[in-house]
């Protein structure tokens, strides 16, 4: 499976995959996140297993039950992090370590390194067994409710290092700190090369028709993926260049707040027929991956964002993109070069008229982004660094010359 990657990814990355496989070789690796689909940390997580497995690696991935409750405080806690008041109640709390409890008492937490994923399951480091144990902060936390973090805090804190996505996200936590960007896999459903009559199927099945330009956005719905500021700069384009605004997205099952995002988006599109909002069931990617190649440029006009997976998946298919300046996106995005960046409805209808108008432009940008996305944020990069952390951790205090 590694070799897949040669020819496509840095070689320099699969050297160092190679090592630090031999070294880690046999060991146990458990990741434990909240969803088993919706949402990037579920995507990485479905690609990764597989391919620590391949280097030898005794990888798992398990995933923290809870019900409506439990899912609606972390939500609360996930927008306060985010900086949104919430007021998070003893009881939200007690609830919150309760479902980790009894995610305790049934899953097997015992692992040489244990890497948990976002706030939901962070609480589990009251039940460690053994091992190093991470905590993978995906969001971002630089401007959260004080009280929130500060209770977090008691869980985060006690972990033996905390990985966040992009430098300006991280806190001072107390604990050794890692920047590890999230990545895309090449090699994927999502992502692999597609034929044309694959891309045409699913233009047909969407009914989505490819004789004017196609502006997509894939996300789930969400208010700060902001689809209805998309509605309004399609609308503002759709004044001088005519098109089809694709909205793309499937409910996480995380994430309670979908369906009624869906239905303001649904009652904001009203009648026109140019607007495709497509309600896509879990494990869409071949159909994600064909409308992004389909499209003639790529949104994610996003308010607030983690990373921002879908940006680097379009760069990936070389099309040049338009993504909200906030989170990880300034990260894949640099301005002018692999795409733009904007602050705004009217920018974003600006930027997008700019690339229907300059296809030659629009080319160029997508390939410079294609690039970009190979040397920084393909799969292989971010195992390499996972297992970077881990074994730094085992050995930490010895000479490098040791290693
Ligand atoms: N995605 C998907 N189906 C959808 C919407 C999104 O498979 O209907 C995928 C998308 O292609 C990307 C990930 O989910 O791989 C979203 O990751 P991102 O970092 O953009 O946002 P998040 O949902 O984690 O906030």
């Amino acid at each position: 499976m590694i070799t897949q990657y040669s020819g496509i990814a840095p070689k320099g990355d699969l050297i160092l995959l190679h090592k630090l496989g031999e070294k880690l070789n046999n060991r146990s690796f458990l990741h434990i996140n909240s969803t088993r689909a919706g949402g990037g940390v579920a995507e990485i997580l479905q690609r990764m297993i597989p391919i620590l497995k391949d280097l030898g690696i005794d990888a798992r991935w398990e995933v923290i039950e809870g019900d409506e409750k439990f899912f609606d405080v972390t939500k609360k806690i996930h927008n306060s992090l985010q900086g949104n008041f919430e007021n998070i109640t003893d009881d939200m709390w007690r609830h919150h370590y309760e479902v980790n409890r009894a995610n305790a008492g049934r899953l097997n937490l015992d692992a040489d390194a244990v890497l948990i994923h976002d706030p939901q399951p962070s609480p589990l480091i009251e039940f460690r067994k053994s091992g190093k144990w991470i905590w993978r902060c995906h969001i971002d936390v630089s401007h959260p409710l004080k009280e929130v973090w500060d209770y977090l805090l008691r869980y985060c804190g006690k972990y033996d290092a905390a990985v966040f996505s992009v430098a300006k996200f991280a806190r001072a936590m107390g604990t050794d700190e890692f920047i590890i960007p999230p990545s895309i896999d090449p090699i994927s459903e999502k992502n692999r090369e597609l034929a044309n009559e694959e891309i045409i199927e699913t233009l047909n099945k969407f009914q989505i028709p490819n004789d004017r330009p196609v502006i997509l956005q894939v996300s789930r719905f969400d208010r700060f993926k902001d689809p209805i500021g998309v509605i309004k700069a399609y609308r503002m384009v759709k004044k001088y260049n005519d098109c089809v605004l694709v909205l793309a997205g499937s409910p996480a099952s995380d994430d309670p707040e979908g369906d009624i995002v869906l239905k303001e988006v649904q009652d904001y599109a009203s009648d026109d027929a140019d607007i495709r909002i497509l309600l896509l069931p879990p494990f869409s990617d071949k159909d994600i991956n064909a409308l992004q190649r389909a499209a003639t440029v790529v949104l994610q006009k996003s308010l607030k964002e983690g990373f921002g997976l879908t940006v680097s998946e379009a760069m990936w298919k070389g099309k040049p993109v338009i993504g909200g300046a906030t989170g990880g996106i300034p990260l894949q995005i640099i301005h002018g070069v692999t795409g733009f960046l904007v602050h705004s409805e009217e920018g974003a209808a600006f930027r997008i008229r700019q690339f229907l108008n300059n296809p030659e432009m629009a080319h160029r940008m997508g390939e410079q982004g294609r690039e970009y996305v190979r040397t920084n944020f393909l799969i292989t990069r971010q195992v390499r660094d996972y297992l970077s952390v881990w074994y730094a951790m085992e050995n930490k205090g010895r000479s490098v010359l040791e290693l």
